[in-house]
C-alpha cells in the first residue's frame, strides 16, 4: 500500500513554512491504518518487547494499536501536570516549540525491554525526551517504531543507538 497518499500534507501549519503530515486522513481509513499497524508489527514481533511506550497523543494512536498486536502493556506519556500519580519529568524541545514531558514512576520496571511509538519523527527531541524518562526507571529501550520519519531532520542522529523502523520517509 502507498500510505503516502492516504497522508494528507496541510502547508503553513501549525506555522509558516512548516508542511504538516496530517495522519488523520489515514486513521480514518480502515484498511489503510489496520495494515499500517500490521506492517509495523511485522517487524517489531520477534523482538521480545515486553511493554510499548507511547507519548501523547498521535504515539497513543499508534502505540495502543501495537501493543495490542504484540500481547504487550502500553504506557502513556504525557504532558507536565496530566497524569494523576506519582510522576518523573524531562524538558525537551519540539521541532516548534519547547516542553515537559512526564511518566508515572511505577510505569516501567527495571530491565523490562521497551519500544517507543509516535506517530512521526521530526528532530527527534519528543522521542529522546520519552528515552530519558525510559531510562530513568530502568527500561531498556529496544527500538522507536513510527508512521513517518522526517529524513531531512536526521532525528535517527539524535538516537544513535536506538533501532528506528518508520513506514513512509520525506
Ligand atoms: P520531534 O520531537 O521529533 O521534533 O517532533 C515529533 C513530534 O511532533 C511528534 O510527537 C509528532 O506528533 C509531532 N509532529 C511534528 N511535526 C509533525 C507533522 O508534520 N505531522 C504530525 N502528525 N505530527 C508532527
Amino acid at each position: 500500500m502507498d500510505f503516502k497518499e492516504k497522508i494528507r500534507v496541510i502547508p503553513d501549519f501549525p506555522q509558516p513554512g512548516i508542511r504538516f503530515k496530517d495522519i488523520t486522513t489515514l486513521l480514518k481509513d480502515g484498511a489503510a491504518y489496520k495494515k499500517a499497524i500490521d506492517e509495523l508489527v511485522g517487524y517489531l514481533k520477534d523482538k521480545e518487547i515486553d511493554l510499548v511506550v507511547g507519548p501523547e497523543a498521535r504515539g497513543f494512536v499508534v502505540g495502543a494499536p501495537l501493543a495490542y498486536a504484540l500481547g504487550v502493556g502500553f504506557v502513556p506519556v504525557r504532558k507536565s501536570g496530566k497524569l494523576p500519580a506519582e510522576t518523573i519529568e524531562t524538558s525537551y524541545s519540539l521541532e516548534y516549540g519547547k516542553d515537559a514531558l512526564a511518566m508515572h514512576k511505577d510505569a516501567i520496571q527495571a530491565g523490562q525491554k521497551v519500544l517507543i511509538a509516535d506517530d512521526l519523527l521530526a528532530t527527534g527531541g519528543t522521542i529522546s525526551a520519552t528515552l530519558d524518562l525510559v531510562k530513568q526507571l530502568g527500561g531498556e529501550p529496544v527500538a522507536a517504531a513510527f508512521l513517518i520519519e522526517l529524513s531531512y531532520l536526521n532525528g535517527r542522529e539524535k538516537l544513535k543507538d536506538l533501532e528506528i523502523i518508520s513506514l513512509v520517509q520525506y
